[in-house]
């Protein structure tokens, strides 16, 4: 057994760390307030060739695995850019997997080496307001009309949809009651968001504010057959090919989140004296922290082991969902105590933690529920009745 990282990943890590460094809580507290798209910093991770990391290396990437996109997602999360810093590149870092998989050369050579280079800024339309969770119950609908596609429907909270010039789009090409298998008869584009037909409504939400979250009201929107992403109707099963990393690289965010929440908070409990000592010295503030560390140790590890799994191309499924699962729990509650350690200043701006905070919390919701992680758990690994 072999707990090292390897020289290349350590390198990854500090690289990477040393880049986000210019990026302070000033700045992330700055862009939050004006909720405003960190160009800045998107910029950066693009030319340092980044954002390409899992692109394969013949369209303009480094064809690395998702062990090394996960320590690239951790610290620049863990730098205090949180998930502000984090969505602003997420898409690009593993979302374009359907497409590496399953798109036709055409559609590769077309969008992934501007994917990588980051001049291709690309949103992710799954979740609609009538279906929830349940993804099979998407109406939006992809009707064929002769070379293209006249699409109709509506989206709710796809973030970065309004600085994207391109949208990853998930719709229904048979109607739910008309299939045999629920999950059949849905198709998968990469295409362009024409805001002549496409209205994009910000969403005012609780945080991660520099990335915007919307409504998107599709109407009469023509897509080309090219921009079809591979077979029609299978667009259902080729997301789940890229579900396990999606969630390794959640679950690196979060923790990232994590330890930055720890680490403010032991500064801030060996720097704050009160009663003539310390806070750090009590253990009503001490503990907590500990437990925390010994948290996000455990959680770091499960996610390790589901990247290594997954690199290897054995099944992850389990480790993949209790790695999401255990770092949104540790990372939420290292960013609650932070903020308890820090008092009244917990809650003000200035020292970031409020930040943290929100952005923490919605990795207990987004792009998977904890119940859900828990239903997976409770019926494909135990074997107990499916409840949903
Ligand atoms: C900030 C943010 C950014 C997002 N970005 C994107 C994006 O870019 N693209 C995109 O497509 N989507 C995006 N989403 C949507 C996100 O993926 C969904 O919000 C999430 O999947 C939950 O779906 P829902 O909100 O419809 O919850 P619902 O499906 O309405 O569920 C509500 C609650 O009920 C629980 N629940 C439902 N059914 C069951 C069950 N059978 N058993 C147990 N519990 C159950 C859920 O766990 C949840 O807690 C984003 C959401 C947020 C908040």
């Amino acid at each position: 057994m072999d707990f090292e990282l390897t020289e290349d990943q350590q390198l990854i890590r500090r690289s990477v760390a040393d880049l986000c460094r210019k990026f302070d809580d000033q700045y992330w507290m700055r862009k939050d307030q004006a909720h405003e798209f960190p160009t800045e910093f998107y910029e950066a991770i693009a030319s340092g060739g980044w954002l390409g990391i899992t692109i394969p290396e013949e369209y303009g990437g480094h064809g690395l695995g998702i062990t090394e996109a996960t320590l690239l997602a951790e610290e620049v999360s863990r730098s205090g850019g949180g998930m502000n810093a984090a969505t602003s590149i997420h898409l690009s870092i593993f979302g374009m997997q359907p497409v590496v998989m399953h798109g036709s050369d055409e559609l590769k050579r077309r969008t992934l080496p501007r994917v990588a280079s980051g001049d291709l800024h690309v949103c992710f339309g799954v979740t609609e307001p009538g279906a929830g969770l349940d993804t099979t119950r998407i109406t939006t609908f992809a009707r064929r009309d002769g070379d293209h596609y006249v699409v109709n429907g509506r989206k709710v909270w796809i973030s970065k949809a309004l600085e994207s010039e391109k949208i990853l789009l998930l719709t229904r090409t048979t109607r739910y009651d008309e299939v045999d298998k629920k999950t059949d008869g849905m198709t998968l584009f990469l295409t362009d968001l024409d805001r002549a037909h496409v209205d994009i409504r910000p969403i005012t939400k609780m945080g991660r504010n520099a990335v915007s979250s919307n409504e998107v009201f599709i109407d009469g929107l023509r897509i080309p057959v090219e921009d079809r992403v591979g077979e029609e109707g299978k667009g259902f099963r080729y997301l789940l090919d890229g579900l396990n990393p999606e969630r390794m690289l959640i679950a690196a965010e979060a923790l990232g989140l994590g330890r930055v929440s720890l680490d403010r908070a032991v500064k801030y409990g060996n720097e704050r004296v009160v009663f003539d000592r310390p806070i750090g010295m009590n253990q009503g503030i001490q503990f907590p922290l500990a437990d925390s560390l010994a948290h996000l140790d455990a959680a770091e590890l499960v996610l390790r082991k589901a990247t290594w799994l997954f690199d290897n191309g054995k099944p992850c499924g389990r480790e993949a969902n209790t790695a999401k699962y255990l770092c949104a729990d540790a990372g939420f509650t290292a960013a609650d105590r932070a903020m308890q350690t820090h008092g009244g200043m917990g809650y003000a701006e200035e020292y970031s933690i409020s930040r943290y905070f929100r952005e923490a919390r919605v990795m207990r919701i987004a792009p998977i529920s904890q119940e859900m992680i828990l239903n997976y758990l409770g019926s494909h690994v135990l074997g107990l009745p499916r409840s949903y």
